[in-house]
């Protein structure tokens, strides 16, 4: 293989075709751009540079550190110092790189290197896919709405509410029916979302029958403006099972208000086993199994993701031949940030008081259990298509070899999970990505670095390009002076590594 294949400007000659007065057809996508001189196509990720068609965004490289301990070369974002790049440090990512579109061509670059001892190759290309989405996990308690309702960016649904987890909200957004399957304004206005949240960019979300939020990768969510700070410890019965010794002696209840399971201490098997004595305090909703309750009040943005701010107004009855004048009950949310400390008074009456300083203390200790609450944006997309193609010329040796954990995928060099299965189906930490390793076409699709790395003697027997591998030595010398130079970073696995 000579520089030429490696030039940008020659790399780029793979794609586009002359026409006259100077425009260039980008054949990158199938919108089929036609690019007059020095102008660039809808995505603005291809240009036509004096008759040329150019990728505009430059290569991204990424070096890592000499050794444990060892010192980063001095990088300043994105600008290189300038330091000669060491090849057994340096992974070429799929950032800039160009695609393989329509895809019976290799892909951009395929790169060869040894790395401990093992001759390896990386093949590496921008994928478009139609076919992909982010799931995002917005640690709150808060109740954002119902599962299933649609989620809404300027009006247009790009999304819905899936399962909550544990402490968390779930928002399923993208996919290919909002990209393809609805009107033209709800695939471009799911495009852009999903553009935005992938590249760290903050996008208000609408939920129908629920609130508003903001979400923003790494970063709080807002809920109807206000920022969400905790994630909380536990559910309500995990919040007494691990509180439930610190609370002895200090009070005589705890009831723990959560939209999903309510835990009431003394009815609890974690106060049972500490002999506490009952309280005779019931609670509305239902009973689960002792000192657990669900559904005691509406989901919302109150106590415990429920819609209450009266706590007192779960209390069903208090039962005059178990409870006493006296009792000290506590109730708190399961982060601590809402919490009311109560004296039944004669008439077993809940009467709120000053909260002594040995409850509050472990009040306390609830928030300072609660993580800080984040939102998580996971890449996914489906890379068993014709992408492959690019890879391999047997499409399906490269989706065996991936799911025997031969292959390992990389998007950005950020570790992908591969989905056990059929196809080869990845999700990403946008977080752990490069800065601006997304983009999108106006199919609509997204477009996301993709990196295969295996040892060289399986890609060639899985029918890899081999007359295309190019030694990582010839990719930086042809590409260096252009190529934007990222470290590497820590937390993320080298791809090499056996
Ligand atoms: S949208 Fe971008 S990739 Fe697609 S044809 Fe136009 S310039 Fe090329």
């Amino acid at each position: 293989m000579s520089d030429d294949r490696l030039s940008l400007a020659a790399r780029s000659k793979k794609f586009g075709a002359a026409e006259g007065e100077g425009i260039v057809r980008c054949d990158a996508c199938p919108v089929l751009c036609r690019i007059r001189p020095g102008r660039a196509g809808a995505c603005a990720r291809y240009a036509n540079a004096n008759g040329q068609l150019v990728r505009t965004d430059p290569v991204v490289l990424m070096q890592r550190t000499l050794d444990q301990g060892g010192k980063a070369v001095a990088f300043a974002g994105s600008d290189w110092d300038g330091a000669p790049l060491d090849p057994a440090r340096t992974f070429v990512t799929g950032i800039g790189a160009g695609t393989t579109y329509p895809d019976y061509k290799p892909a951009p670059f395929i790169v060869s290197a040894e790395h401990a001892g093992v001759d390896t190759v990386t093949v590496v290309t921008e994928g478009i896919f139609s076919y992909c989405g982010v799931k995002v996990k917005i640690d709150t308690d808060r109740h954002l709405g119902p599962e299933t309702a649609p989620v809404r960016v300027k009006g247009e649904q790009v999304g819905h509410v899936t399962t909550a987890e544990y402490g968390s909200q779930m928002l399923s957004i993208g996919g290919v029916r909002h990209l393809t399957g609805g009107s033209k304004k709800e695939g471009t206005v799911t495009c852009d979302a999903l553009l935005d949240l992938c590249s760290g960019k903050a996008v208000e979300m609408f939920i129908d029958g629920g609130h508003a939020v903001m979400v923003q990768a790494g970063a709080a969510p807002i809920v109807d403006g206000r920022p969400e700070v905790r994630m909380r410890v536990g559910c309500g019965s995990a919040t007494v099972g691990i509180f439930a010794r610190q609370w002895l002696g200090h009070v005589d209840e705890v009831i723990v208000v959560d939209d999903h399971i309510t835990g009431v201490l003394t009815e609890h098997q974690s106060g049972r086993v500490l002999d506490m004595r009952p309280a005779g305090i019931r609670v509305l909703g239902r009973r689960s199994t002792p000192g657990r309750y669900f559904q005691v009040a509406n989901p919302g943005l109150g106590w415990g993701g429920t819609d209450i701010t009266d706590p007192l107004s779960i209390i069903k009855k208090v039962d005059a031949d178990v409870a006493w004048p006296g009792l000290r009950l506590l109730m708190t949310s399961t982060t601590g940030e809402d919490a009311l400390y109560c004296i039944l008074d004669e008439s077993l009456r809940p009467v709120p008081t000053d909260m002594p300083p040995a409850v509050r203390a472990v009040v306390d200790r609830i928030g300072e259990n609660c993580e800080p609450s984040l939102c998580t944006v996971l890449f996914m997309a489906g890379a068993g298509g014709s992408l492959r193609a690019g890879v391999t010329e047997n499409p399906v040796l490269l989706t065996r070899s991936v799911a025997r954990g031969e292959t390992k995928v990389t998007m950005g060099g950020a570790p992908a999970y591969v989905w056990p299965g059929g196809g080869i189906t990845v999700m990403a930490d946008v977080t752990r990505m490069p800065k601006n390793a997304f983009g999108y076409v106006p199919t609509p699709a997204i477009v996301a670095p993709i990196e295969f790395t295996l040892p060289r003697a399986l890609y060639e027997s899985l029918g890899g390009h081999a007359a295309d591998i190019v030694a990582i030595e010839d990719v930086i010398r042809a590409v260096a002076p252009d190529a934007r130079v990222d470290a590497w970073q820590s937390d993320n696995p080298w791809p090499f590594k056996p």
